[in-house]
């Protein structure tokens, strides 16, 4: 199956895509990892991305573009995958549109006051794994024992910035969906469990039409 997440940062998405992956096997492409591992690598795209990413922004469509044509003609794409951060604007749906056709759009929908609370105590690491200061009093993974980090783009500037942008230009996608008929509200704002939960039933039934 071929899903995207949608949702605002914070929403829940990474948690949520590292269940699905575990549970349904699809392949998790993050154009915010993708970019993150650019950058840690210094590559052309990742020195370019840099600026963007760090104020909260969104990187150029036509970037993000190229960068998404390569990643989705992959072998690992071919039957099916989970994208989370893309598409983040009209012009990105589009283009996803004229290359495939998608089984369903998950919207994970928190409350704003929520997800401010959530980005301003995050701690990531370069596994994938995602923590909050409130519940995690350690500076290493439970998974993999790295050294956590704070998001450059988790700080209070960037954050306003990110839901900004989200409210502008990435919120009109839940109607563009919507009007295609598969759009999948799931209510995030409560625990990763919960929200799981409510995942699984969406993904089972169309995993059951398969
Ligand atoms: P979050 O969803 O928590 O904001 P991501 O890890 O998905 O974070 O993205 C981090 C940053 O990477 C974004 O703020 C933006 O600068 C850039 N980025 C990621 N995906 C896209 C995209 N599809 N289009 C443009 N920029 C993107
Ligand atoms: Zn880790």
């Amino acid at each position: 199956m071929k899903i995207v997440l949608l949702g605002a940062p914070g929403a829940g998405k990474g948690s949520q895509a590292e269940l699905i992956k575990e549970k349904y096997g699809l392949p998790h492409i993050s154009t915010g990892d993708a970019l993150r591992k650019n950058l840690k690598d210094e590559t052309e795209l990742g020195l370019y991305a840099k600026s963007y990413m760090e104020k909260g922004l969104l990187v150029p469509d036509s970037i993000i573009v190229q960068m998404m044509k390569i990643r989705l003609e992959a072998d690992d794409c071919k039957n099916g995958y989970m994208l989370d951060g893309f598409p983040r604007s009209i012009v990105q749906a589009e283009f996803l549109d004229k290359v495939d056709t998608l089984d369903a759009v998950l919207n994970i929908e928190v409350p704003f006051d929520v997800i401010i609370e959530r980005l301003s105590g995050r701690l990531s690491c370069t596994c994938g794994a995602i923590y909050n200061k409130a519940t995690h009093h350690s500076d290493k993974c439970l998974k993999c024992n790295s050294q956590l980090y704070i998001r450059a783009d988790d700080k209070e500037e960037a954050i306003r910035n990110r839901l900004d942008v989200y409210t502008e230009t990435t919120a009109p996608l839940v109607d563009y969906y919507a009007k295609k008929g598969v759009l999948r509200t799931i209510v995030g704002a409560e625990t990763i469990k919960d929200t799981f939960k409510r995942v699984q039933v969406v993904l089972d039934q169309i995993s059951s039409r398969e």
